[in-house]
């Protein structure tokens, strides 16, 4: 096992305020918080970053984000929640051990959380999109959907809009038209 900081406070070797644990994840609370009640939510299992954690871990650490972020809600008055995951250095990761920050926010609070909007043309992000997209369906998901087509034949999706009855008069229908474009 590296030596991390993370791991040693999941074996209970370095002491932390614990506030929430399942099977797979640690809830601790941050010694330095951005606001009072910023929790750390740690799997038990060392992954150095999100690249390579275990989805078992992954999905059972965001699950407990969302526990978290209502109990920040519900115990502090939260008036938003930032859930925060940093991978490498560059992004800002200071623990290399993969984690989430769940903050209590507030409106003023004066917590910087933050990123400079860059301009991007209609041309950069067709390029971007088109550079970015991901054709092939991941292992798993691909034999989910051939086990689906096994067992009902495939048919197109067809996406019915919520139309008004034939019955309604045209000014009903003007008006339902003009109040979806609002
Ligand atoms: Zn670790």
């Amino acid at each position: 096992m590296p030596d991390c900081v993370f791991c040693k406070i999941v074996e209970g070797t370095i002491p932390s305020h614990k506030v929430y644990e399942t099977e797979f994840t640690l809830v601790i609370l941050d010694i330095n918080p951005a606001n009072p009640g910023h929790c750390l939510v740690i799997p038990k299992k060392h992954f150095e970053t999100i690249y390579d954690a275990d989805n078992t871990y992954l999905e059972d650490a965001i699950i407990t984000c969302k526990i978290i972020a209502a109990r920040l809600k519900e115990k502090l008055d939260a008036e938003g929640v930032n859930i925060i995951q940093n991978n490498e250095q560059a992004a800002g990761q200071l623990v290399k051990h993969m984690y989430f920050h769940v903050i209590p926010r507030y409106k003023d609070d004066k917590v910087v959380i933050g990123y400079n909007k860059k301009e991007a043309t209609e041309a950069d992000l067709r390029d971007m999109a088109e550079k970015l997209s991901i054709a092939t369906v991941p292992k798993e998901e691909a034999e989910e959907t051939t086990e689906k087509s096994e067992e009902e034949p495939k048919t197109d999706i067809e996406f019915v809009e919520d139309v008004p009855d034939e019955e309604e008069s045209e000014e009903k229908l003007r008006k339902w038209a003009f109040e979806e474009e609002y």
